[in-house]
């Protein structure tokens, strides 16, 4: 069970090129913690620490006082489901299978042991991503927005305690982006999840996240809930830096206030 997620003063580097520096937070079970940040500012890296894809080399990250390098990956995968940035499609499988794959190799088994239990939270996860009509389509068929969530019902169908999210609506318009994480939230806040999610937006991050940590260069300049960040001269100095222009996300607080009930009821109307 995991209460409490610390990161405590983590540095990371790759070879001479370090891209984290002391980066400190705390996630409480439960939180939807969004990332944020320009390219390049480290938060692959930071969630890929979190994931136990890259092993921490300063500072500490701990579950529940526990270190996180003393879970062995098998253990950990028990406990967090990622979604990764790019995936390699599986192509030649359904949506049904992939999702399927998901579940069986997460839970490390050696025989084919599929049980009721096992195809609920498959067909549960599938329903989550608004997939259930698409589950016997090939991967490939798919657009990248529908790619995205088959493979986030792959993480979900995990029944995960913590979820790791690397944007995880790329591909997707907004009207989609705002359908998948209204369910995405729901579903975590119901089963008491917690989701660390790297978003690129902050209006949709701010829509979505309990509380928010933004980087700048490997630095966390800034960490709180999206109302206490909606500070103008803050985003102006996290997004539109001379040295990374490729980020340059919409913030407004009109579209805050256009998109009550966390925004999607408002576009339907509008639809
Ligand atoms: P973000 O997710 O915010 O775009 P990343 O964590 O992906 O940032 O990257 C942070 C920095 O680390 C970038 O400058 C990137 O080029 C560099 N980087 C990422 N992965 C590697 C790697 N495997 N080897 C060397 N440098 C890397």
């Amino acid at each position: 069970m995991i209460d409490v997620l610390e990161v405590n003063n983590v540095s990371y580097r790759y070879q001479r090129k370090q891209v984290l520096y002391d980066i400190t937070f705390t996630v409480e079970k439960g939180e939807i913690f969004g990332i944020l940040g320009p390219n390049g500012s480290g938060k692959t890296t930071l969630l890929k620490l979190l994931s136990k894809e890259l092993s921490v080399q300063s500072g500490s990250i701990t579950v529940n006082g526990r270190p996180l390098p003393s879970f062995s990956h098998k253990e950990w995968a028990r406990f967090a489901a990622v979604l990764p940035q790019t995936i390699d499609a599986a192509f030649g499988y359904t949506v049904k299978e992939t999702v399927e794959l998901g579940r069986y190799a997460h839970q490390h088994r050696l025989l084919p042991m599929w049980t009721e239990e096992d195809e609920q939270a498959v067909d549960a996860a599938i329903h989550e991503v608004g997939l259930t009509e698409k589950a016997g389509e090939s991967i490939e068929r798919l657009s990248g927005g529908e790619r995205q969530r088959a493979y986030l019902a792959r993480a979900l169908a995990q029944n995960p305690e913590l979820l790791l999210l690397d944007e995880p609506t790329n591909h997707m318009d907004i009207t989609q982006q705002l359908h998948l994480l209204n369910q995405l939230v729901r579903s975590a806040k119901e089963k008491k999840l917690t989701v660390i999610a790297i978003f690129h937006d902050m209006n949709i991050a701010s829509l979505y996240c309990d509380r928010l940590l933004m980087l700048k260069e490997g630095k966390a300049v800034a960490l709180g809930t999206p109302e206490e960040l909606m500070e103008p001269a803050l985003l102006h100095s996290v997004f539109q830096s001379p040295v990374n222009k490729q980020a340059h996300p919409t913030v407004s607080k009109p579209l805050l206030a256009f998109l009550p009930e966390r925004g999607l009821s408002a576009i339907e109307q509008r639809g």
